[in-house]
């Protein structure tokens, strides 16, 4: 249930705001750049001026979104960013729940800067940085959570094609194309919505998964031989090496989605899949699980990390070899304490 009094709050933050700034997460997903470029789409129909700011770039699977031209860059652009978020009446900040998960460098900047956030978000555990907090975990993406607070400020009809292009790309991603387990009757009538809306489903479909470059399935198949199974556990992982990555010439964007083929197997609810970022000097890890099997607390406790019961990450400063090791390790000591 979203608060009433939320719902009138944001309507009158809307009403009276004439700039407003939009942030993602960091490394942003389809969820990320769909909510935040949906909002944007919204509020510019409005009459109200709106940018959509990233903490860095976004993967090139999604430049075909409607609005990505508008997009600033924080990381490459700096003093323009600055600048606008100087000159926003609000901050919204969409598909995250910690400042932290803009980046170090974007963090600091959010924190010292005297300016009001709203939080719309489906992630656990919300931070308390925002002066308004639609945090929804029970919301499948972040763009059906704001798809079902424009609907209820009765802004649907502010909707334009270009928007509900970006919504349902949200929606479709985050749902792995509707079938994790949050995917319900609202979802799908959402959907239908957006549908009437005159956007080109099959199109959004065919520009997100059918737009691979030669490369990228090779990668994948280097990612599918590198699968290992720990039957005794009902666990699998994947790892793709550094060397991996430039022997197919990685782009952003190119192991989104891989993680999910390690739950495909049979009799598996847990699966890992660790990536060598050397630039980085970290291991970053998705983790995912079906039914009860809480990977939110595993990658908490373990990998500094969080997300959705079951789909989270996380990382490691150790070497690859050594977070495996480790992996496995707390597999086999401790993975029963971690269903709900
Ligand atoms: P993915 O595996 O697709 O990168 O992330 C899965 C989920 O876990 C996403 O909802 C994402 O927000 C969350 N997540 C991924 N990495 C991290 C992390 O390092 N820290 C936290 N707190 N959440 C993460
Ligand atoms: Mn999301």
């Amino acid at each position: 249930m979203i608060n009433e009094n939320k719902l009138e709050a944001l309507k009158s933050i809307i009403a009276s705001g004439n700039n407003f700034v939009i942030i993602p997460h960091r490394n942003p997903d389809g969820d990320a750049i769909g909510s935040t470029l949906g909002l944007y789409h919204v509020l510019t129909k409005l009459n109200k001026k709106a940018t959509v700011i990233t903490p860095n770039d976004f993967p090139n699977f999604l430049s075909w979104m409607p609005g990505t031209n508008s997009i600033v860059n924080f990381e490459y652009h700096k003093d323009k960013a600055s600048k606008l978020m100087q000159a926003a009446d609000y901050i919204f900040t969409l598909d995250f729940n910690v400042l932290l998960r803009t980046g170090d460098e974007m963090e600091k900047y959010l924190s010292n800067i005297d300016k009001p956030f709203i939080m719309i978000d489906h992630h656990q555990m919300p931070g308390d940085y925002a002066e308004l907090t639609f945090s929804h975990p029970e919301f499948g993406s972040t763009c059906e959570l704001l798809y079902t607070i424009l609907s209820k400020l009765d802004f649907a009809k502010y909707i334009s094609k270009d928007a509900a292009t970006c919504i349902y790309t949200g929606i479709v991603t985050d749902s792995g194309s509707f079938r994790f387990p949050k995917t319900n009757a609202a979802t799908h009538r959402a959907i239908a919505d957006l549908i009437e809306k005159g956007i080109d489903n099959p199109q959004i479909h065919n520009n997100l998964f059918d737009n691979s470059s030669y490369n990228k399935l090779q990668l994948m198949g280097r990612a599918l031989q590198n699968l290992i199974v720990l039957p005794e556990y009902n666990t699998s992982f994947i790892f793709l090496k550094d060397s991996d990555l430039k022997e197919f010439q990685h782009e952003k964007g190119d192991t989104e989605g891989l993680v999910n083929y390690g739950l495909s197997i049979k009799g598996i609810d847990f699966t890992a899949f660790f990536i060598e970022r050397t630039e980085e000097n970290i291991i970053k890890i998705s983790f995912r699980s079906q039914g009860n099997f809480d990977v939110n607390k595993l990658a908490r406790a373990y990998f500094e990390g969080g997300g959705h019961v079951n789909a989270a990450g996380g990382k490691s400063t150790k070497s690859l070899a050594d977070t495996i090791d480790y992996f496995k390790d707390i597999v086999s000591k401790h993975k029963n304490e971690f269903y709900d």
